[in-house]
């Protein structure tokens, strides 16, 4: 490899690095092309294949010819499907490479150097560094688990400041599952009716994988929709994710700035993945049933594995396929000052690679996805186990 000493950095992008989860998911990968038997459960990627339909309707698509580029915005029929389905109008939808890039959009169309971002922790660890790309200043705003890892709206409200252009919300959350219920945005919504300049990004991309009722931001504060951007997708509840298809809906200003965006930046998504994002849209709701109860065995599975371990307090996710537990007491007793620490040691001392709580703005948690099948969960739930008994 030839070494570049001139090589130099912009300052928009000086600090920044790979993921954190991407970073350990490597990790985990290159004990395992040593010969180690690792598990990982630290991938937000469902184990369960793409439908059959819809690698039908890719397949046909590039059969077709439908190889050439789309328009900027995405085709026509994945625009309509996604209005119709979000009961707006197709100009005011965006599909890009992933729900990653519709906020990378987002922030790179609006944000002014210095402007603030409001991120209730924990939060999806790729915000704070989007935000800080485009120039913005996170600020994050850490939730008590016994508020369920909620934003309250005394909270909202003690962070919001002239500079602050939008609050960033998820639900179900990467990576604590909360949901909130229409009272709940309902009284968030009271407070951002008090500051007009604050947008609002909803990040609903796991909205299918919900195990209580889940309200759309849109549908329960209609009063926000002239500056709410929604944000979804097909990756988590399709399995699509290395298809990477990913909407925004909003207004059509906003809407018309991300597409400046992208149209410098990739000139749009791939034409098969939208035509098979189509076909996933409007293929009715049976596999996302089917596969919703799967995951909420396997939440069940693991909240009772987990809360019974020495050390550990895990809440059972309304929605999502993560838990997220405190393990301050587990830490403590293995003599680990850090989660990053304790991540490191289950990872190199016990082959478990899970993600630590401050990747998501929140230390003295760890991430666990279970988004794999029951035997490998089991495997990686004894191995935590035996870690936290003082087993080899
Ligand atoms: N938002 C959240 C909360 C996520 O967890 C993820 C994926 N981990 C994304 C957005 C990005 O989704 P995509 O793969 O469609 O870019």
């Amino acid at each position: 490899m030839l070494d570049s000493p001139e090589f130099h950095r912009a300052a928009r992008i000086r600090g920044l690095e790979i993921s954190e989860i991407v970073q350990i998911s490597e990790r985990a990968a290159a004990r395992k092309a040593l010969g180690h038997d690792v598990v990982a459960l630290s991938t937000g990627e469902p184990d369960f294949p793409t439908p059959e339909a819809v690698i039908a309707a890719a397949h046909k698509a590039a059969t077709d010819g439908k190889t050439r580029y789309t328009p900027t915005l995405g085709t026509a029929e994945l625009r309509a499907a996604i209005a119709a389905d979000a009961k707006a109008r197709p100009d005011q939808v965006i599909v890009s490479c992933g729900a990653k890039q519709v906020i990378a959009n987002a922030m790179l169309a609006t944000l002014e150097a210095g402007d603030e971002v409001v991120m209730p922790a924990p939060f999806w660890t790729s915000y704070a560094d989007i935000v800080r790309m485009a120039g913005g200043s996170p600020v994050i705003v850490s939730c008590a688990m016994a508020d369920g890892f909620k934003l309250t709206p005394a909270a909202l409200e003690a962070a919001l400041t002239p500079r602050t252009r939008w609050l960033m919300l998820n639900a179900p959350s990467n990576p604590s599952g909360a949901i909130y219920s229409p009272a709940e945005l309902s009284a968030l919504e009271a407070v951002l009716l008090r500051h007009p300049q604050v947008w609002v990004l909803s990040d609903e991309i796991y909205e299918h994988l919900n195990f209580i009722p889940f309200h759309r931001l849109a549908d329960v504060a209609p009063d926000l929709r002239g500056r709410l951007l929604t944000v979804n997708g097909v990756s988590k509840a399709w399995s699509m994710t290395g298809w990477r298809i990913g909407w925004g809906i909003g207004p059509v200003d906003l809407i018309r700035a991300m597409g400046a965006v992208q149209g410098q930046v990739t000139s749009g998504a791939c034409s098969i993945a939208q035509a098979a994002a189509t076909a996933a849209l409007t293929g009715g709701t049976e596999v996302l049933d089917v596969r919703r109860d799967a995951m909420r065995a396997r939440r069940d599975l693991v909240v009772s594995a987990l809360d019974a371990m020495p050390g550990i307090e895990c809440a059972a996710p309304d929605g999502a396929f993560y838990v997220f537990p405190r393990i301050t007491g587990a830490m403590q007793a293995q003599g680990h000052a850090t989660d990053a620490a304790f991540c490191d040691w289950l990872l190199a001392e016990h082959d478990l690679a899970l993600v630590p709580g401050r990747a998501f703005g929140l230390p003295g948690h760890l991430r666990l996805s279970f988004a794999y099948a029951e035997s490998e969960l089991q495997t990686g739930l004894d191995r935590l186990a035996r870690a936290l008994n003082g087993d080899t």
